[in-house]
Parts: structure tokens; C-alpha cells; sequence
């Protein structure tokens, strides 16, 4: 029915997660009724059916609702907002997407237009790209940008020297103007490109004069402008193109046009600072190496690279790992990963059967410590081996922080080991996941010979505020991220039924329930009646076609296996799966209730139904199981 689409050149987000990761449900529900905080969550009366006590529930962790009297029913924001203001999905997205702050991109004539001017501009940078690497292989102008490019070792008409197009840009200053113009380009098209500069009264010249010019590309491999390094004495010694239609430095990463499948491939992506670091790495092997563009990374490359692997190594330079400047900016950055990750909340059961929920950070930030005042391209040129070792070595952010923190300090006297403890605590404060925290504890508690509860003591001590569940100051509640954005089971799901038609029969006990989110619950149910691919589509508003298209170019990490029977598989087990999530919600739900009923001093009859209940969900959990269990052993056998 549908063919899965190739990766979009950006793995931009959707709109409805894009939605869904601004808005915070609480807020979105207390417009209509007020709440009042209960534990970790928020109630109030239900806002759909008549009753003096409140029963409707707010979970801000899992970004839904619920109501426990006479609807009985909940789901999320979307849900929330249809309900309430009798709407349809389209509709509560528009109300969502203007609380967001989002536009909806709609379908127009004037879009179109948009994109063909863009079209112009990207082919007037693709032929500087090329006139400036004429230059740089073959004119004679272009002789001593070639002997500094020799000299640096600097890839050039290698395999990675082909893909990185190095260039230079003459000295004159209406060269490629002149070019250009005779291309049939406006001067403001060249102004709009960043490839001409504009003067105050109103006269253009080339911006890039007597550089060596890096093209930056875009994921899908067109060139979108330009980092340039002076090769004379001229200043500034770097230069990018500016912010421009085509070139946002906050989202480019230079190598990504090479980086993205390679880091797929290899589960791990490396990020260094300079040009000529990435150009070096991908001319030995290290083709899944990435670099930002003179700036610290930003939230969106952070998002970006979530997408593409879960491995993610920092390359710092030995001399700066003790400076201040550049631990703030470490933290900063794996700051910016853990926020793109998101925090998963996993439950679990206790000795006791008791369950219990953690927070957990999806990834692996390493950090590769270099060798003081050395870069990564003197390593990976003059001994590659090396850099291969070092990035073997690469050590836990956490461990990075306590080992810096011991460096910094004498912890042979109490006075130093105080105030190591005292460093610590904004680094605490920072670790929401409760692994690192735990390994943050112990690494710091064996270095300063400290037992692990006194520490933790020490450190509440000096914070005099709980540990847990603590904010950076100032930062405000974080708006809980990873669990709003999608499901990746429900999306994984999803994509199989609707790239293999031949699944429809043995999908038959997949209910709507099993979708938690609004959006893959519309498709589902769209799914549901239309078998034929254009009238899905066609029957679905234009913000559900693209969270459609989204599935369908989104990676799924095992891929989507090509034979029906691992097809059929695949399928058993995301309904297993789905089923197991919606009676563990069952079950917390249950939870809930019987500790409300218990506050409440609720009737003992009540208590016993809801007592059989929970059973009920036990039995299933225990099912599925069980279930799960004899799958495994059939897989083995
Ligand atoms: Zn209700």
C-alpha cells in the first residue's frame, strides 16, 4: 500500500509532535478547570459530567488525563481539547498549534513560489561552490591556497576530498558577482544567497575574498553555503555566510551530508570543532564525524542528531578540560542531548511487587579527552591509530565531571574534599537521570574514600533542599520531553500495517485503545476503513498527512524486515507490546484510584471491586507474560 519514503533531506520534526513538545497539558486543561495539585498530579472536578467531588485526574509525567467517575475515559491534549470544545482533530490542532506559537503550513500557491525562489538561490551558491573549486584545482590564482592545503594535509581529490568540494575565493571584489550576474541572477538574489555584501549606499561586492572556502551542505547533499578561512592576513580569520533563507548556522552541522547515514550505520556520531577536523576523520574511515559551525551546539542540532543514533562522543581538547569556560560549555551541550533525549520513565517491580518508577536517560554521552594543545586532524593525520585509541577511551559524561572536580581540588585534606562536595552540587542537580546520579555517587564517593550515604547527606546538607525532582535554579519546571513527542511502538506499528497490506487480517484484535496518542489513533482508525493508499490520504487533513509521511521516512533502528514471516513477527510483537503498555496503565490507574478511595475513606464494597479489578490487570499482565515467555523459547528452539 505505501512504500516507505527515503529519509527527508532534514529530519525535521512533525508538526503534532512539534506541538506536543510546547505545550504542557496542565495549562491546556486549566483554562477550563481548575486544579488542584494531588501528589505528583493535579485534580479537579470532571469537566464532562456533573459531580461534587473531583475525580478528573492531570498526569503531567505522561502528559495525559483521566477521568475516574462517570466517564471513566482520558487521553491526552488533543483528546482533551476536542472533547471540551466539541471539535474535530483539525480543529483542536489549530487551537494547540496558536497556544504553541506554530503556524500551519498549509498548501499554496505562494509556498510553491517560496520554494522555487529558494530553488534559485541554492543553484546560484552550487555554482560558486564550483567556481571556487575550479579555482582552487587548477588556476594559477589558486597556487597558494594550494600549497596551504598541502601543507595542512588537507583532503582534496580523495574519495572525502571529492565530498567535501574545498575551494578558493579570488581576490577581487566583484569576481563571482560579475559570474553570477552574467549567470542571470539579480544582485538581490546574490545578496539574499550571503555572496554579496551590501553596502550603505546601496553597492554590492563579493563577500568572500582570498579564502579557502568549506562548502556546508545540507543532509541531503546540496550545498547551502559556506565557511571561509583567510589565507592572508585579512580579518576576520573566519568567516561564515550569514543567516539567510538557505543557511541557518543553528541547525547546520558541517559533515552531516556524509555524517548521517555513516553515524546510522556505525550507532555513534563524533563531534569536533573545526573544518579541517572533520575533513581529516572522513579522509581515514571516520566518516560518521560531525562539526557545529563556530558555534556551541544549539537545541536543534542536539534534536537532530537524537534521530540519528544514541551514541553520541564529544571531542575536547586536553588543555581546555580543566578550564572553566569549557566545562560550562560541555555541560551546556550534554545538557542539550539529555533535554533532546528526554527522560524515559520506566517501571518496575519491587521485592515486593511494588511498582516502582525511575527516570532513565536513552543515550551515551562520552567524552574523548585529547592530548593537551592537540587537534583532532594533527592525530588523525600523523597517527590514526592513536585517535582510534582515543576514542575507545572516551569516558562517560558523568565520570568527565567527577574526574574534572578531583583534578581541581587537593582531596587529601578534608578542606579539599569539602569543597569538591560543594562543586558537585549544581552537577546534582543537573543529573535528572537517576543511573548517573547513582554513578556520579559512587565514582565521587570511592575517589574521596566517602561512603555513599554520608555523601548524599553532605550534599542535602549543603543544599538544604530535597534531592530528587529538583530544577536548575531558574530554569523553571522542565516540560516533561520523550514521552509527549510520539511513541516509537505505536509508530513502529503503524508504519508496518501501513507499508504491508498483507498484515490487515492478523492486526484484527488491534483496537484504537492501544493507540495512546491522538494523532497515530486517527490514522489508525483511518487505517481501518480505507485499504487503498490514495484514499487514506486523501481522506486525511493536511497536519495528519505529514505526521503520515513522517512514519513513513521515520528510522526505525531494526529496520522493516522484508519477508512476511519476520513481517508477521514484528507485527506479534508490537501488539504484544501495545497490549502489556495498556494493561500497565490499567494497573497504574488502578492505583491511583485505590489510593484516592483510601484517602477518601472510600466503602469497603468499593474498594473491593476496585481490589477485583486491579486483578483482573494482574492477570493480564501475567498473561502477556507468559505469552511473551513461550515466544522467546519458540525463537530459541
Ligand atoms: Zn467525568
Amino acid at each position: 500500500m505505501f512504500a516507505r519514503a527515503a529519509p527527508q533531506p532534514s529530519q525535521h520534526m512533525s508538526t503534532i509532535s512539534d506541538i506536543k513538545e510546547r505545550i504542557d497539558i496542565v495549562s491546556v486543561v486549566s483554562e477550563y478547570v481548575q486544579l488542584t495539585k494531588a501528589g505528583k498530579n493535579y485534580k479537579g472536578l470532571c469537566p464532562f459530567h456533573s459531580e461534587k467531588h473531583g475525580s478528573f485526574f492531570v498526569f503531567p509525567d505522561r502528559q495525559s488525563w483521566h477521568c475516574f467517575g462517570a466517564c471513566g475515559t482520558g487521553g491526552d491534549a488533543f483528546s482533551f481539547v476536542m472533547k471540551k470544545e466539541n471539535v474535530d482533530f483539525k480543529e483542536a490542532l489549530t487551537l494547540l498549534a496558536a497556544r504553541a506559537g506554530i503556524t500551519l503550513e498549509r498548501e499554496s500557491a505562494s509556498s510553491t513560489e517560496r520554494s522555487e525562489e529558494k530553488e534559485r538561490l541554492l543553484s546560484a551558491v552550487e555554482v560558486a561552490a564550483e567556481f571556487y573549486r575550479t579555482l582552487l584545482l587548477t588556476s594559477d590564482a589558486g597556487s597558494g591556497a594550494r600549497d596551504y592545503v598541502t601543507r595542512r594535509r588537507i583532503p582534496l581529490e580523495s574519495e572525502a576530498g571529492s565530498a567535501f568540494r574545498v575551494g578558493y575565493s579570488p581576490s577581487g571584489w566583484t569576481t563571482l558577482k560579475e559570474l553570477l550576474l552574467g549567470r542571470g541572477y539579480t544582485e538581490q538574489e546574490l545578496v539574499d544567497t550571503g555572496l554579496l555584501v551590501q553596502r550603505e549606499d546601496g553597492g554590492t561586492y563579493d563577500r568572500f575574498r582570498d579564502r579557502l572556502m568549506f562548502p556546508v551542505f545540507e543532509p541531503s547533499g546540496k550545498v547551502i553555503g559556506f565557511g571561509a578561512r583567510a589565507l592572508g592576513d585579512l580579518e576576520p580569520k573566519y568567516l561564515n555566510s550569514p543567516q539567510s533563507r538557505i543557511f541557518d548556522k543553528s541547525h547546520v552541522l558541517y559533515g552531516i551530508h556524509r555524517a548521517r547515514s555513516a553515524a546510522r550505520r556505525k550507532d555513534r556520531i563524533i563531534l569536533v570543532e573545526g573544518y579541517t577536523d572533520v575533513l581529516q576523520a572522513h579522509e581515514h574511515g571516520w566518516d560518521n564525524v560531525v562539526a557545529p559551525m563556530g558555534t556551541s551546539l544549539t537545541e536543534h542540532h542536539a534534536s537532530a542528531l537524537s534521530r540519528i543514533t544514541k551514541n553520541i562522543y564529544l571531542a575536547l581538547d586536553g588543555d581546555a578540560a580543566g578550564q572553566a569556560a569549557a566545562m560550562k560549555t560541555i555541560r551546556e551541550t550534554t545538557g542539550r542531548f539529555r533535554d533532546a533525549f528526554g527522560q524515559r520513565q520506566v517501571e518496575e517491580y519491587g521485592p515486593r511487587g511494588k511498582q516502582t518508577s525511575r527516570s532513565v536517560l536513552d543515550a551515551d554521552i562520552r567524552i574523548i579527552i585529547l592530548p593537551a594543545g592537540r587537534d583532532p586532524d594533527e592525530i588523525l593525520a600523523e597517527s590514526p591509530d592513536e585517535w582510534a585509541q582515543l576514542v575507545d577511551h572516551a569516558v562517560p559524561y558523568v565520570d568527565f565531571y567527577v574526574d574534572t572536580l578531583l583534578q581541581s581540588e587537593d582531596t587529601s585534606t578534608a578542606r579539599g574534599k569539602r569543597s569538591v562536595i560543594a562543586a558537585c552540587e549544581p552537577i546534582i542537580s543537573e543529573l535528572e537521570d537517576s543511573m548517573d546520579r547513582s554513578r556520579f555517587y559512587s565514582r565521587l564517593g570511592r575517589a574521596l574514600k566517602i561512603p555513599e550515604r554520608e555523601l548524599m547527606a553532605e550534599l542535602a546538607r549543603i543544599d538544604n533542599r530535597p534531592l530528587r525532582g529538583k530544577n536548575v535554579a531558574g530554569k523553571g519546571p522542565r516540560a516533561p520531553r520523550g514521552r509527549t513527542g510520539s511513541s516509537s511502538i505505536e509508530d513502529y506499528c503503524l508504519c508496518l500495517l501501513l507499508t504491508h497490506p498483507t498484515l490487515r487480517e492478523r492486526a484484527a484484535n488491534l483496537e484504537r485503545e492501544h493507540f495512546e496518542t491522538t494523532e497515530n489513533r486517527q490514522l489508525f482508525e483511518a487505517w481501518q476503513q480505507d485499504d487503498d493508499a490514495d484514499k487514506l490520504r486523501s481522506s486525511l487533513d493536511a497536519p495528519l498527512v505529514e505526521h503520515l509521511d513522517f512514519l513513513l521516512s521515520k528510522p526505525f533502528p531494526p529496520g522493516i524486515p522484508n519477508d512476511e514471516e519476520t513481517q508477521q513477527r514484528a507485527l506479534d510483537e508490537c501488539i504484544l507490546r501495545l497490549q502489556e503498555r495498556q494493561a500497565k496503565r490499567h494497573q497504574f490507574l488502578m492505583e491511583i484510584t485505590l489510593e484516592r478511595e483510601r484517602q477518601e475513606q472510600g466503602l469497603d464494597a468499593e474498594l473491593a471491586t476496585l481490589d477485583q479489578r486491579g486483578l483482573a490487570s494482574n492477570e493480564r499482565l501475567h498473561q502477556i507474560f507468559l505469552q511473551r515467555d513461550r515466544r522467546t523459547r519458540d525463537k530459541r528452539g
